[in-house]
């Protein structure tokens, strides 16, 4: 009795010349029957230039899939350049399907990147991939009423090694964006990345007090009204508060010791002699000859 099913590829113009498991890994045979066209002039008469096998990652069917495309090569006719046939579902040189990607992308949205990783045993580094190129795609499609209040601020990733500047509508508790940086070349992308028209919306920018962010705003936008927002300041004072209650602290407890040793450092003869001794500038230097210490 056979225990295996058929399941349909579902990418239209390619269809499976064979499968097999390797390592526990679903390997398909695949070739395109779409009709070749010259990248070059458009012209489709074209002769065979041989072919290539591409390993490509595709979407999982009970196993980890791949798929092993046997990719043709041609020579134009006309222009007599050579090409490689593309897919659709392959997007340039991409070593997954794009239907993979957003796969990754959807389980990334709610889940640890860490844990999609190792469940659908890909890298870390196509998980980011995905997530950055389909992420920028949806904020494209959403496409949000330009925002009036735009708000800048910092997110760590990687335990703090690797910032990103997000730009978001406060308004609307909306992330418009996600720039890698945190300098002035970050703000700088992000609002390149906006339309004139959306930029010419902006009135007010909420941001920390992180000086390459208003030093580039100021550059960018110099009509808006830079506002820097009450967590950020409250959070400074806090910091400056808290440094005067240790100096003043550590002063108190310094006297206190002093008066309860009997005789205070400050009037202490002999420890008076000794500090001014060691502050005390050497007024006189000892000459080194040329040829070395003597
Ligand atoms: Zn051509």
């Amino acid at each position: 009795m056979l225990d295996r099913i058929d399941v349909p590829l579902e990418l239209e113009g390619f269809e499976v010349t064979a499968t097999e498991i390797v390592e526990g890994v679903l390997e398909v045979s695949v070739s395109s029957t779409r009709r070749p066209a010259c990248h070059h002039c458009g012209l489709v008469s074209v002769t065979g230039h041989g072919r290539n096998e591409r390993r490509v990652r595709d979407r999982a069917c009970s196993y980890p899939c791949v798929l092993r495309w046997s990719q043709r090569r041609f020579r134009c006719n006309d222009c007599h350049q050579t090409f490689r046939e593309t897919h659709p579902a392959v997007a340039g040189k991409r070593r997954a399907t794009e239907r993979f990607r957003r796969h990754l992308f959807e389980r990334a949205c709610i889940e640890p990147f860490t844990d999609v990783a190792i469940s659908e045993k890909v890298s870390g580094y196509r998980i980011e991939e995905a997530f950055e190129a389909h992420a920028a795609a949806e904020l494209v499609e959403l496409d949000p009423d330009p925002p009036r209040v735009l708000s800048l601020d910092e997110s760590a990733f990687r335990k703090r090694f690797r910032f990103h500047t997000v730009f978001s509508d406060p308004e609307r508790a909306a992330v418009l964006d996600l720039v890698e940086g945190r300098g002035k070349g970050a703000v700088f992308g992000g609002l390149l990345a906006m339309s004139d028209e959306v930029r010419a919306r902006i009135e007010t920018v909420v941001m920390d007090c992180h000086w390459p962010y208003r030093h580039a705003v100021e550059e960018m936008l110099p009509d808006v009204r830079i506002v820097v927002d009450k967590f950020h300041i409250i959070r400074a004072i806090d910091a400056a508060a808290q440094r005067v209650r240790m100096r003043l602290g550590k002063r108190r407890y310094r006297q206190r010791v002093g008066h309860a040793g009997g005789v205070s450092r400050q009037h202490n003869p002999a420890t008076l002699e000794v500090s001014r001794a060691s502050t005390t500038r050497p007024t006189t230097r000892r000459s080194i000859a040329p040829g070395g210490c003597s």
